[in-house]
């Protein structure tokens, strides 16, 4: 099996199929840790993963990779984009990995879409550029550096996620509403 086999795989294994997503992901994954001269073969413990969309795709990242929520080494940026940014924490190397929107061709079948993504030329799939991420303490893994109690709910709040209103200290779902209503 060749490399890029074998992380498909991986990918495989954690989503549950190979769609078209996943051999993106996957070769995101490559790419982006390529350019960090890091090997997607080996866990890197310095790599952290600011993903820009909750499909597929990130799942082969996390995969791949070993970031997780849980270690604080996978972000979430809701922004919708089939991009992610992967940065190396210790030398603070970033690049980030967007995808290039197919236009015209509207293939049907996910299986030949998946193949076909696999064999085309990364040019064609990625815009690839240098960036520089400003990762804050309280975003880095790590025990919390600093815990409140919300005003409002009385819940333990971590990592500075508090909103202070003019000294009011709240947590963000009593500030700005909650996503869930109590039955
Ligand atoms: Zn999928
Ligand atoms: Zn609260």
């Amino acid at each position: 099996m060749s490399d890029f086999e074998t992380l498909l795989e991986k990918a495989k294994a954690f989503h549950g199929d190979v769609c078209p997503g996943i051999v993106m992901g996957t070769r995101m994954t490559i790419a982006g840790m390529r350019e960090l001269s890091m090997n997607p073969m080996e866990k890197n413990h310095d790599l952290i993963v600011y993903v820009e969309i909750d499909r597929c795709a990130t799942d082969a990242i996390q995969a791949i990779t070993g970031v997780t929520l849980g270690h604080r080494t996978l972000k979430h940026r809701d922004y919708g984009k089939f991009a992610a940014t992967f940065v190396d924490s210790k030398s603070g190397k970033a690049v980030r990995v967007a995808a290039i929107p197919k236009k015209g061709e509207q293939e049907q079948d996910f299986r030949a879409i998946a193949q076909k993504l696999a064999t085309v030329p990364e040019s064609d799939l990625f815009t690839i550029q240098k960036v520089r991420v400003n990762i804050p303490d309280e975003d880095m893994p790590g025990l919390p550096t600093h815990k409140e109690f919300c005003s409002t709910c009385g819940e333990q709040i971590l990592d500075s996620r508090e909103v202070n209103t003019n000294g009011l200290i709240q947590c963000k779902d009593c500030a700005f509403g909650s996503y869930y209503s109590v039955t």
